[in-house]
């Protein structure tokens, strides 16, 4: 969690002042801009404080973080009974801090289904397992969806599980029930559904054509992506150790899909570019957790899909460890 995660939650109706339409208005804001930074709050916080009180003009320039985070907090008290919470984080690359409206209790049917059908759904779950499994192993945490991928899974697959190979689809977690008898969507489906994702600020779209998550998804499906990606230990963790396909940042425990890594594979360090930056400095540039050299050219990202560099075919609906060995032998 964030420290601006807390400053948000940490409200309580006595500490914030009284629910007023300021409160409402701001509110209405969100909802029809569901992503914003504190920049673009200014203007808004402003013009609503302003119109409430038209005797006492308030001007942009005077609006801080603190008036933003308090007004915030009371409007979180209202929303949390809905499962509705203002929350915020770190765009990854630029590090600005971003606030959005979301359901705390979001799986995948339950965030999109006012927005697209049931077999669009098993689409979207399909891109979210091709950027966590298929296109995440342990040499190349690429995280993303780029090429003629996410035209290519547009195709339902025909098993009843969405995973690759065979592994084994974990029962009960949330989600898995949109998959089943999921079928296959045309391609102008499948890029209508990724132009409504972009526009609607949940998946972002890079130079190079690759689709990752962005800050809005991220902050909505945290808790859905680690209960679904990440695989506990089992009960003796030297057999079975625990399989984190989604880590944090060692500096600011956010979520890293862009970012660098560790040289040592085994090692579970992950780090922002920005955040290795400021953890590091211009001294010798160590792992935080296990002390080897920082090179900072091991990256998690579009800049791990060595597979596009070398021009080869996608491995995907392949077992995950054998793409690993394979990758190993090559690299030696
Ligand atoms: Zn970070
Ligand atoms: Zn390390």
């Amino acid at each position: 969690m964030s420290r601006d995660d807390s400053e948000i939650r940490g409200a309580t109706p006595d500490h914030a002042g009284r629910y007023s339409n300021s409160h409402r208005a701001f509110l209405q804001a969100f909802l029809s801009r569901p992503v914003m930074s504190f920049e673009e709050m200014k203007p808004i916080y402003a013009a609503i404080m302003s119109a409430e009180n038209p005797n006492r003009p308030y001007l942009e320039g005077d609006v801080t973080q603190a008036d933003i985070v308090t007004h915030l907090q009371l409007i979180n008290t209202r929303l949390s009974p809905l499962d509705y919470e203002i929350k915020s984080m770190k765009e990854q690359e630029k590090r600005t801090t971003l606030f959005a409206l979301v359901n705390t209790t979001s799986d995948l049917s339950t965030q999109f289904a006012t927005t697209f059908s049931p077999d669009e759904i098993a689409y979207i779950k399909r891109l979210l397992d091709a950027m966590f499994e298929t296109n995440n192993t342990r040499t190349r945490e690429v995280m993303a969806v780029g090429g003629m991928q996410p035209i290519q899974l547009a195709k339902a697959p025909r098993s009843r599980e969405s995973r690759g190979g065979d592994d084994t689809v974990v029962e009960g977690t949330q989600g898995e029930s949109v998959v089943p008898g999921a079928k296959t969507i045309t391609h102008a489906d499948a890029e209508r559904v990724l132009e409504t994702l972009v526009a609607q600020s949940f998946f972002a779209k890079s130079r190079a054509g690759y689709y990752t998550l962005a800050p809005r998804a991220l902050l909505e499906l945290r808790g859905y992506l680690k209960e679904t990606y990440n695989e506990p230990a089992g009960e003796d963790p030297e057999v079975e150790p625990a399989l984190l396909r989604i880590r944090d940042c060692e500096a600011c425990k956010e979520i890293v899909t862009v970012g660098q890594r560790c040289v040592d594979r085994s090692c579970g360090a992950r780090l922002h570019d920005v955040c290795a930056g400021r953890l590091m400095g211009r001294g010798a540039k160590k792992c935080p957790t296990c002390k080897m050299e920082w090179s900072g050219e091991v990256f998690v990202g579009e800049r791990a899909d060595t597979t596009a560099r070398r021009g080869r075919q996608s491995n995907g609906g392949r077992r995950r460890l054998e793409v690993d060995e394979e990758e190993e032998e090559e690299e030696e």
